[in-house]
């Protein structure tokens, strides 16, 4: 009985959906299928000819990605648009399928902007929007994945068909949905990017939060500007549209009392890998809990308010990253990790859910629940202060042997200009030799990260070969280059893994052969015995094992390989 009754509501849904305009899907708790969205905007793009839909690339599922495109003088070449003063932004949705407001949401935002394109305040912001940038995991639809979130009916999965996050993959470019994108991202260089997703975490009333680019880390021009002006009149902006918004909540503790902290997004991040080019990003984040129409109007009003802003300060947006621009051109200190100041006293006025603990009926431990009869508003902490941790001087450039083909690859695609050794040489360079490190246990998006880094610089001669790469760092690329190829970037390529063939021994030794080679060293060389000693003194491992003890004296010797832990970007600084 219950499965007929199941099939009657399914059959029942079905033709409500038949019936239904793809845009008012929402309106009844669903969201439409990838090829749906497609055929909406083919559909726009024959309407309209302010509106083109491309293809860019592919995905790892083999379909192409596609970017819709509304531009009012129907012009649709990115460099003449930049030329023409106008203002670029990109909006990337369904990077998490399974947070589909987006994607409901470009396509009642692109028909409302094409309604009016020829209203003159629609002239200078070129919108360019990526409908579905997971086809792989929106493909893959279920109705539950998203345990916690309040609908719609179906949507798709988080991961990509290579069950990655990708989300995290802006710099290690593991699949052809990134590849495109960054295709997309080079080719049309956005001055804003949105990027859109639910939020999971606390209960609170507000039905959108916002992630943007992290200020301290933004490039000065660009950070204060957006931190002093633009940020403060979007969420102005917001409330006067009545739908008031909170910065991400990323509670200190478990629950908002305890206050907030700013999310810190890593180039891994599609925001942090848009600021690397001095493009301002925003995460807009519904809250999962509020139903899937007042989440897609949220967003539909966020996206709004955001056009607004920006045809009205399109002048002032272009010129700060003009000025971003130039300062990376001549500054010669590039931080590539940062902390929260957790000393800042800041505080934000919070409407929240009283949080109430109580005894769990399946644990018998403490549970939390959020009251919603019992509602505040108040002042709580908001720690949203990074400081550079560490702090690169720039080289003038880096030479890459041409072995690493898999990170020269990446830096192309990402329109890094590379320049070819044309003779074999040798050059004095400096480099680094890797000290301590730390690795994640488990694989982390399919790959064993590394960080906490040390590194020991050294000047060596180094043979270099015809063909391998040089890389000056005077370019419009200037942080990607140096956050992707200084080891102790967060997200750098060794982070990643990308270089982990240095941190293998190739050759050891046999001890009983070994032994009486370092009988003479020591002999040569009495300071030895004393390096020795001090080693088995401050490493207890050592002192039962004859082995490593030689193995101390080994490393020390002439036989012990050069290469061992030396990184190999080296850094030219003459
Ligand atoms: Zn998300």
């Amino acid at each position: 009985m219950f499965m007929i009754r199941f099939l009657l509501l399914f059959m029942f849904l079905g033709n409500v959906c038949l019936s239904q305009k793809t845009t008012e899907y929402y309106l009844h708790n669903r969201t439409p299928q990838w090829h749906e969205v497609i055929e909406y905007y083919k559909k726009l793009d024959m309407q309209f000819p302010q509106a083109k839909l491309f293809t860019e690339g592919t995905t790892d599922v083999g379909k192409p990605l596609h970017l819709f495109v509304i531009s009012a003088d129907g012009n649709f070449n990115p460099v003449s648009l930049h030329q023409k003063r106008r203002l670029i932004w990109l909006i990337n949705n369904g990077i998490h399928p399974g947070e589909p407001d987006g994607i409901d949401a470009s396509m009642i935002f692109a028909k409302n902007v094409l309604s009016k394109i020829n209203s003159v305040a629609y002239k200078n912001v070129v919108i360019c929007i990526i409908p579905i940038y997971n086809i792989d995991g929106a493909l893959n639809r279920g109705c539950c994945s998203r345990v916690n979130q309040e609908g719609p009916l179906e949507y798709g999965f988080r991961g990509n068909y290579q069950n990655l996050d990708l989300n995290r993959d802006f710099v290690k470019c593991d699949t052809k949905n990134t590849e495109s994108f960054i295709r997309i991202f080079q080719k049309w260089n956005p001055d804003l990017f949105l990027d859109t997703h639910v939020s999971n975490g606390a209960d609170y009333p507000y039905n959108i939060t916002l992630i943007a680019t992290q200020k301290d880390k933004l490039t000065p021009p660009l950070g204060k500007y957006l931190s002093e002006k633009m940020l403060p009149e979007l969420y102005r902006n917001m409330e006067s549209n009545s739908e008031k918004m909170i910065p991400y909540v990323n509670t200190i503790k478990d629950t908002p009392d305890s206050g907030l902290e700013g999310f810190l997004e890593t180039p891994r991040y599609a925001s942090g890998y848009t600021a690397l080019f001095n493009t301002i990003g925003f995460i807009s984040e519904t809250h999962m809990l509020k139903p899937y129409p007042v989440r897609v109007k949220a967003t539909i009003t966020f996206m709004e308010s955001l056009r607004q802003y920006a045809a009205r300060n399109a002048v002032e947006i272009l010129q700060k990253r003009a000025e971003a621009n130039s300062y990376l051109k001549t500054i010669h200190e590039f931080p590539v990790q940062w902390q929260l100041d957790t000393t800042s006293k800041d505080s934000i006025r919070f409407d929240g859910y009283t949080a109430v603990y109580s005894k769990s009926k399946i644990t018998g431990l403490q549970r939390l629940t959020y009251d919603r009869s019992n509602p505040y508003s108040k002042f709580i902490p908001y720690q949203n202060n990074f400081k550079p941790q560490v702090i690169i001087k720039r080289p003038v450039a880096y030479i890459i042997p041409q072995c690493w083909s898999r990170v020269i690859e990446r830096l192309k695609l990402n329109g890094v200009k590379i320049q070819t050794i044309t003779a074999d040489t040798i050059i004095e360079v400096e480099c680094y030799k890797i000290g301590q490190y730390k690795t994640t246990s488990k694989p982390y998006e399919g790959h064993y990260l590394h960080s906490n880094v040390a590194v020991e610089k050294q000047i060596r001669k180094v043979q270099f070969y015809k063909g391998d790469k040089m890389i000056e760092v005077n370019q419009p690329a200037n942080r990607y280059i140096i956050e992707t190829l200084e080891p102790q970037g967060t997200d750098a390529f060794f982070a990643w893994g990308f270089f982990d063939g240095i941190l293998q021994q190739k050759e050891w030794f046999s001890d009983y052969v070994f032994e009486d080679i370092a009988e003479k060293l020591i002999q040569e060389n009495p300071v030895l015995l004393d390096s020795l000693k001090d080693a088995v003194k401050s490493d207890s491992t050592l002192q039962n094992n004859h082995y490593m003890q030689l193995n101390v004296l080994y490393r020390q010797s002439p036989y012990f390989e050069k290469s061992y832990m030396i990184y190999p970007v080296y850094r030219l600084i003459q």
